[in-house]
């Protein structure tokens, strides 16, 4: 609501017209469109409330990004009524606000005021954020449009994506205008990187490799200091990693469902393969909890005991405070990058997209953009079971069409 209203102020200052369309990302913004009917419902010409929220869901557009029910935001219904009845937006009616955001449909519980909800019903348009993560959405919200199969909520899908010029090393970027020459400007001249030779493109790779392996030996340096550690204990971290092994990369913020520590369920296994005598593994892996996150810190632990053993720490490195800083060395220096999550509780996910950029392979599961991104030769699907959702591939809500212009219609969530 203080959004809307700066923005007014804004315009008011600078002259600048009115915007025509509002997003909100996820449930947090909502009373935005709750604002939105205030405006139209204390203008000098008022609308009612039917008209005002037909007005609002014709100019909105909402986003779901997590497909995990515990991510959503949900208060108590009094909650929220505490404060519209304070006056928040004096011209709408406080019982309309709050059946707005109300679970009244089957399974849903009355009592709690869900954000997620209010979106959808303040919004014509929705999307999910991956062509899999529309398929749950739309199954996830079907009871806001009893009646309907799930396939035909009208629930869209837009992948996300990534900022090519922040993710592509400059090095990168630099042989390809070498190779190239102006036609490395050009949208869709990706066939141009088949002429680039073998050599050149494994001496970049190499490149790239040493800086995460000089980086890597920095970060884990400061870590170990910081952890209480000599300078004179720490000698064993200049021979971390090695610029000539196959390197693995790994980050998470640690939500559980990334499944950080799946890897350690066989730890000979894994030993085996980053001791291997001639075709040795290495792994980086960067992560970050929740000071909140009970689950995800005790994951960071086991992955830590795990890295600190003598036998395997020059091959295997787990940094901490996993920020932007690290990521821009760290998805070039990878040849293959690791994503394990619980299917299809990755929404998107960007991490994969953003190593593939600079020449890296996947290896992920088919969960988020990779469901619908793999192609057979651009890297590895690991199997996994699946979760309750549809098959790979799956393809966007036919809406019902209107028989006359042929255009999609948008069936409104229903609010009774
Ligand atoms: C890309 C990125 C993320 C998000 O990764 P996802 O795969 O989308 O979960 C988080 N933190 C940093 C530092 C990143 O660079």
């Amino acid at each position: 609501m203080g959004g809307v209203k700066a923005l007014r102020a804004f315009q008011k200052l600078t002259g600048s017209p009115a915007p025509e369309v509002f997003h909100t990302n996820e449930g947090h913004a909502g009373f935005l469109g709750v604002e939105r009917i205030q405006e139209m419902m204390a203008a000098a010409e008022p609308l009612s409330w039917d008209e005002a929220l037909a007005a609002g869901r014709a100019s909105t557009v909402f986003t779901t990004h997590t497909p995990v029910p515990a991510g959503i935001d949900r208060f108590e219904v009094s909650q929220i009524q505490h404060f519209f009845d304070a006056g928040l937006a004096p011209d709408v009616p406080v019982a309309k606000i709050l059946d707005l955001g109300r679970e009244n449909y089957t399974d849903g519980n009355p009592f709690v005021f869900n954000m997620a909800v209010m979106g959808l019903r303040l919004a014509q348009r929705a999307n999910g954020v991956a062509k899999l993560h529309g398929v749950v959405s739309r199954g996830m919200f079907s009871a806001l449009w009893p009646g309907f199969d799930h396939s035909e909520v009208p629930i869209t899908s837009v992948t996300n994506g990534v900022h090519v010029p922040t993710w592509v090393d400059p090095r990168v970027s630099a042989l390809a205008r070498d190779q190239f020459g102006a036609d490395a400007e050009e949208p869709g001249r990706w066939d141009l990187a088949y002429n680039v030779s073998d050599e050149d493109v494994w001496a970049l790779r190499r490149e790239l490799r040493v800086s995460l392996v000089e980086d890597v030996r920095r970060r884990l340096r400061a870590a170990w200091k910081k952890r209480g550690a000599a300078d004179a204990e720490l000698a064993w971290t200049d021979s971390v990693l090695d610029p000539d092994i196959l390197t693995i990369g790994f980050a998470r913020r640690v939500p559980t469902y990334k499944r950080l520590t799946l890897m350690l369920r066989e730890p000979e296994r894994l030993k085996a393969l980053l001791l291997h005598k001639t075709h040795p593994i290495q792994l980086v892996i960067a992560g970050k909890s929740h000071p909140a996150d009970d689950a995800g810190k005790k994951m960071i632990q086991d992955l830590v005991r795990f890295t600190d053993d003598p036998a395997v720490r020059h091959r295997i490195a787990f940094l901490p405070n996993y920020d932007i800083a690290m990521a821009r060395t760290l998805f070039p220096g990878c040849d293959v990058w690791l994503n394990n999550p619980l299917r299809p509780l990755e929404a998107c996910g960007t991490s994969g997209m953003k190593a593939a950029l600079n020449g890296s392979l996947n290896l992920s599961v088919l969960d988020g953009w990779w469901d619908e991104m793999y192609d057979g030769e651009n890297g590895w699907a690991i199997p996994t079971a699946n979760n309750g959702a549809s098959p790979r591939n799956a393809t966007t809500s036919r809406l019902p069409r209107c028989t006359s212009c042929w255009r999609r219609r948008w069936p409104r969530a229903s609010t009774a």
